[in-house]
């Protein structure tokens, strides 16, 4: 991958006038300013923003709407797509009606396959005939979940589960619901995709966005950069404020997705100039990707040193390492998540020698080497 020419992005970010505020080592150029839901933000002449709202601690999902107009005049591609969820799907009605009415859609990229960015997808390609362009892996995992409805969890998954800690009123709890609310928030996808790869350069409109793929939080997480004016479109691989969730997958449960997370960001960091522009699914665009991306590590590497200094003094389940790795109370809405989290980390260590692992009674307990 080769570093950039020089970024020629900052001109039509400081037109708008917003003061950049500084937030531990990242600049604002657009300081907290954001589009409401459903309105476009012109980022440049040829590149908008907007947002859909997500329930929950998320509040939102940022999205880009790429100039695509080489073959067809008006025409325009989006990159992720929001929830497939009333509020979504009516702010995306009005903006057909209002501001992008006399344009056409000519396709969709996708970074992965979680709901907030693929849900949208299948309605807007199956409503305007339009392909849907994203990475294989994260493709089949989108159509595989889709399908995987379930009046129950399955057994295995619920043995895992016993397995990370969770005690006998939870699993029973979990035993008792639905499987498969990922189809809930994520519209039918078409039959068939576009596939993007890592390191393909794609022709949008006047600019080439290269494909970089980073792993851990998704197996095949598709970032779109466009090195040449300096500006990266990062989904979930790169947030300023809040780290992404890099989870045990019940899809690979013998994965060690922290090792592919750090993995990724060595390999950001020796692609990315440190002054490009980063467009987080979620938060502000930000600058300083390096520095994000060196927080970003430690933050693990810290994390990871705390959890094994822990280990040589006590035995843990994977749910006994909650505050010490997140610092924050663990309800019910994020309890999975945490646990995923946290055997991730668990797992992480065990792969590089640090932690040993004992399973009695079907429950895992960790310990130091
Ligand atoms: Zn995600």
């Amino acid at each position: 991958m080769k570093k950039s020419l020089p970024p020629s992005y900052d001109m039509s970010l400081t037109d708008h006038g917003f003061e950049a505020t500084q937030f531990k080592g990242l600049t604002y150029p657009l300081g907290d300013h954001a589009p409401e839901y459903g309105a476009i933000y012109p980022l440049s002449d040829d590149l908008g923003w907007t947002r859909m709202p997500v329930p929950g601690n998320l509040a939102h999902i940022n999205l880009w709407l790429l100039d695509d107009d080489a073959e067809m005049p008006g025409g325009f591609a989006i990159a992720d797509t929001g929830l497939f969820m009333p509020p979504t799907v009516d702010a995306w009605k009005a903006m057909f009606a209002g501001a992008l009415s006399q344009r056409r859609l000519t396709r969709i990229f996708v970074t992965h396959f979680h709901p907030d960015h693929v849900g949208c997808a299948g309605w807007l390609a199956n409503k305007f005939k339009v392909p849907i362009w994203m990475n294989r892996t994260e493709w089949l995992m989108a159509r595989m979940l889709t399908s995987d409805i379930k009046d129950h969890p399955p057994e295995d998954v619920l043995r895992r589960r016993k397995f990370a800690g969770y005690d006998d009123a939870r699993i029973e709890k979990l035993r008792q619901q639905n499987w498969g609310n990922f189809a809930r928030a994520v519209s039918r996808l078409p039959t068939g995709h576009v596939r993007m790869d890592d390191g393909d350069v794609i022709r949008v409109g006047k600019r080439n966005w290269t494909i970089m793929t980073g792993g851990g939080h998704t197996p095949e997480h598709a970032c779109m950069v466009d090195f040449h004016n300096g500006v990266m479109i990062a989904g979930d691989q790169i947030l300023p404020r809040i780290t992404s969730n890099v989870s045990i997958m019940d899809s690979e449960p013998d994965a060690n997705p922290l090792a592919e997370w750090l993995a990724s960001i060595e390999k950001f960091k020796a692609a990315l100039p440190g002054d490009m522009l980063v467009l987080p699914a979620h938060g502000f665009p930000f600058k300083g990707v390096i520095a994000r991306l060196e927080r970003l590590a430690q933050g693990h590497h810290e994390r990871l040193d705390a959890l094994e200094a822990a280990l040589r003094t006590q035995e843990m389940r994977a749910t006994d390492s909650f505050g010490l790795l997140f610092g924050r109370p663990i309800d019910d809405s994020i309890y999975g998540l945490a646990a995923g989290e946290a055997v991730a980390h668990l797992r992480y260590l065990e792969r590089a020698g640090r932690a040993k692992i004992e399973e009695r009674d079907g429950v895992g307990w960790y310990s130091a080497t």
